[in-house]
């Protein structure tokens, strides 16, 4: 049942709103509502993801998000009690030009400076890693052994079942609500611009406090809250071959970043790839569009001529939540009070869900993220025409 009032009101059951929730319901001392439109949590873009995992970026803020969120992922099982698929196969950047090369040894260098034992590869190294690879054209790459793959949905049931046994014990002061089938309309801002209350189709919540954590829905929040949020939805597009016998166990997280174009081993021994369209235009549609389909399957087995005995299993499309500069929005927004922001990853947001939680938590209850600082990723950067643009977006 809807509460009529809430601490905290966070709009949106994916990875970041199952995370910032849990977070809040763990230090408890204020009441949590989590609303999701959907009739089960993680539906949107997090059961969509590839669940690629890495800590190879090229922008400090994201090595240090990856790095702690790889690192609350392998205690995940201890800490949630929920097993999470980690699996750290190795992440494997294949460039295929020189002005990709040279910024990539720029990111291991970086990389190296926050601890994380990235290695350049030669194109020989690149094929002796992965035989069954076509490298016509390629120049070089970068690997880490330990970026990988984790399931995404594990991770949001996770956080959730975690929340209704903190409910369960008894402790009355803790007020946490994880509502299904409740659609945010409208968020009533005072004319002093603090929020008042979020307007839903159940109801109304009063609250001083939400967290806009609706993955590529997002930017339809500016208007209501009255600051322009430029998050928009891009289609990107998933394929799942058969079982494919001779795939190799060590088959690492591919990515030809030139193409956009990435494999992964997935159940055992099917394939996951992906593709960016680069002309995808914004828009909410989420059909599978053959004829990209056909463009992305061609140029996958062109690189990797073993797809060719595999037939398609299964393939869907989910949306990116991409930004100007296809970087995340966190922490509060200017201008109004009680409103804060954990959304428009543009592409790799499912890996830092974990530890963006944890940041949104202390953004609420202490005033500021203190554990990372994430004033790069603040939405003040836009008027500030700071450029923390990210290289690695697939
Ligand atoms: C094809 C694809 C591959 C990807 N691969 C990777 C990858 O390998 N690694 C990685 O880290 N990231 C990847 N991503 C990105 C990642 O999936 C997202 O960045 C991440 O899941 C965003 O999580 P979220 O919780 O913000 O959004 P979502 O999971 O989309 O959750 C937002 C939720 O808000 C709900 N909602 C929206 N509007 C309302 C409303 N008005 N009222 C109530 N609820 C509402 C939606 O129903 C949805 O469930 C990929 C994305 C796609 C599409």
């Amino acid at each position: 049942m809807l509460p009529k009032i809430s601490d905290v009101v966070i709009i949106g059951g994916g990875v970041m709103g199952a995370s910032v929730a849990y977070h809040l319901a763990e230090r408890g001392g204020v009441s949590v509502t989590l609303l999701e439109r959907e009739e089960q949590f993680g539906l949107g873009s997090t059961g969509r993801c590839a669940g690629g995992i890495r800590h190879q970026f090229s922008t400090e803020v994201n090595i240090r998000l990856s790095i702690e969120s790889i690192k609350m992922m392998e205690r995940f099982p201890e800490e949630i009690g929920q097993e999470i698929g980690l699996n750290l196969i190795g992440y494997l950047f294949v460039l295929d030009n020189e002005r990709d090369f040279e910024q990539f040894k720029r990111n291991v260098a970086l990389q190296h400076h926050l601890g994380i034992e990235s290695t350049v590869l030669s194109v020989d190294d690149v094929q002796r890693r992965v035989p069954l690879l076509n490298l016509e054209g390629v120049v070089g790459g970068t690997i880490y052994e330990r970026d990988g793959l984790a399931d995404p949905n594990s991770i949001v049931q996770g956080y959730i079942n975690k929340m209704r046994q903190l409910k369960q014990q008894a402790n009355p002061a803790l007020s946490i609500n994880l509502l299904n089938n409740v659609t945010v309309t409208d968020v009533r801002m005072a004319p002093s611009g603090r929020v008042q209350a979020v307007v839903t189709n159940e109801g109304e919540i009063a609250t001083e406090t939400i967290v806009i954590a609706a993955g590529a829905w997002s930017g339809q929040f500016g208007e209501m809250v009255g600051v322009n949020i430029p998050i928009v939805p891009v289609r990107r597009q998933i394929a799942v071959t058969t079982p494919i016998r001779q795939l190799p166990p060590d088959f690492p997280f591919v990515l030809f970043f030139g193409q956009s174009l990435y494999f992964h081993p997935e159940s055992g021994q099917s394939i996951l790839t992906g593709k960016s369209n680069s002309s995808e235009p914004v828009s909410f549609n989420t059909e599978v569009d053959p004829k990209w389909t056909e463009t992305h399957l061609l140029e996958a087995m062109h690189r990797f001529p073993l797809l060719e005995q595999a037939g398609l299993l299964s393939e869907w499309a989910g949306l990116y939540e991409v930004t100007p500069d296809e970087q995340a929005i966190l922490g509060r927004l200017p201008g109004v009070e009680g409103v804060i922001i954990a959304a428009g990853f543009s592409g790799h947001g499912f890996m830092h869900g974990l530890v963006v939680g944890k940041l949104m938590a202390e953004e609420i209850v202490e005033g500021r993220a203190y554990s990372i600082n994430i004033d790069d990723l603040r939405y003040e950067r836009f008027a500030l025409g700071k450029d923390v643009s990210e290289y690695n977006i697939v």
